[in-house]
């Protein structure tokens, strides 16, 4: 066989998945593990799907995707996010959030960039940013900071050479959200050191306990140096779908249609569909699903807290919990292999989100409340 391309051979493969992997198919486990609601994308969204497809809705699209979605996302921008975004030219739709992130670090970073990457993070940041050929520098976020970026570290990691920050608030995998406060912080950095912002705001709308979600591109000035990724997947359970779009300055949009040209061409047009009516009509099944999240989170936190040996911080937003073990004198690895051949629960171990995320595990609460009172009781077996 002819020699494979050394680098993509040598990346390393996500934990989360080698985890979703291990137990897929595998009957009697209280499973944790992808970070995906456990609820059907709402039917008035598939109808609507279904009719654009049997008119006849089945082709390419524009590289930045249907004018009709664009124009409800920058009228969504307006209302919930407080930015005006010209549909036009500022908006662009993505074949997933995760596309969102990889065309957006492609257009910004160059050879020799550093890119400033959340510790613990969602496993996918640092490869996206190696991918786009930059540097990824991990700045921890730590349980004593609510698990959010600390001014003081971001001032001693930032540089001349740093290009991108990426923000993700409501933050997977551990809750974590920036305030007010931060959010200014942030931006006075990156006016001083002029790097962009990148702001994964994919789980803006599952926040608890009246937490408000503030886009850092709605801060004076910050609109020209941030760029908004989002997805469907989360708030509208359309992980399916693959669909998500970005936000930015007209001249970032320009060089990510450009590069969507050769990706992927376009999203498909059934899902541009859906996610039209997402926007118009998804906010019951939103609010039904952000329901269940609270009682969710209340059973598991709760429940967490009153296991001798671990401790859990109430996540302020997504549908995540991030449970300290380090009383249990475990790692992480240790620990989630523990639980799932003794107590058979299965949950991710904090060092898939990185060196921050050793000491905790993540466990996805987008499950039934069954799972979780089954899965909390067994967890007791192994601390
Ligand atoms: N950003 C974060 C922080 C995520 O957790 C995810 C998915 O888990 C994504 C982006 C991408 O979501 P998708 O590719 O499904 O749109």
């Amino acid at each position: 066989m002819a020699k494979l391309n050394a680098k993509m051979v040598s990346l390393p493969k996500s934990k989360i998945r080698d985890v979703f992997n291990m137990v897929e198919g595998k009957e009697g486990l209280a499973k944790f593990v992808l970070g995906e609601p456990n609820f059907d994308t709402a039917q008035e969204i598939c109808d609507y799907a279904y009719k654009a497809m049997s008119e006849g809705h089945t082709h390419y699209t524009n590289n930045r995707g249907l004018i009709e979605l664009r124009e409800e996302i920058a009228k969504k921008l307006e209302k919930d996010n407080h930015v005006s975004y010209d549909p036009k030219t500022e908006i662009i739709v993505t074949t997933s959030g995760t596309d969102a992130l990889n065309l957006t670090m492609r257009a910004l970073c160059e050879e020799g960039d550093e890119v400033i990457v959340p510790g613990p993070y969602w496993t996918p940041y640092p490869y996206i940013v190696q991918l786009a050929g930059a540097k990824p520098v991990v700045v921890p976020m730590l349980e004593e900071d609510g698990f959010m970026y600390n001014l003081e570290n971001l001032k001693k990691a930032v540089n001349e050479k740093t290009k991108v920050l990426m923000l993700n608030s409501p933050s997977n995998p551990t809750g974590g959200m920036a305030d007010r406060k931060l959010l200014e912080g942030i931006a006075e950095l990156a006016r001083k050191y002029d790097f962009w912002i990148l702001s994964d705001e994919v789980y803006e709308k599952i926040v608890f306990d009246g937490n408000e979600h503030i886009s850092i591109a709605s801060l004076p000035g910050m609109k020209e140096r941030t760029i908004i990724n989002n997805s469907f997947s989360k708030s509208y359970a359309m992980t399916g779908w693959r669909i998500g779009y970005a936000a930015a300055p007209a001249p970032v949009v320009d060089v990510m249609t450009n590069l969507h040209e050769y990706y992927t061409s376009c999203t498909a047009e059934p899902a541009q569909y859906g996610a039209i009516a997402a926007l118009r009509i998804g906010q019951k099944s939103l609010d039904y699903m952000i329901e269940n999240y609270t009682r969710r989170r209340k059973i598991l936190v709760e429940g967490l807290n009153n296991i001798k040996g671990l401790s859990c911080m109430p996540p302020k937003g997504t549908f995540y919990a991030f449970p300290n073990i380090k009383k249990s004198g475990m790692s992480s690895d240790t620990f989630y292999k523990r639980l799932i051949d003794e107590a058979g629960v299965v949950v991710i171990p904090g060092d898939a989100c990185g060196e921050y995320g050793e000491g905790y595990v993540r466990m996805c609460f987008a499950t039934s409340d069954e799972n979780i009172q089954q899965g909390l009781s067994q967890v007791q077996i192994c601390v």
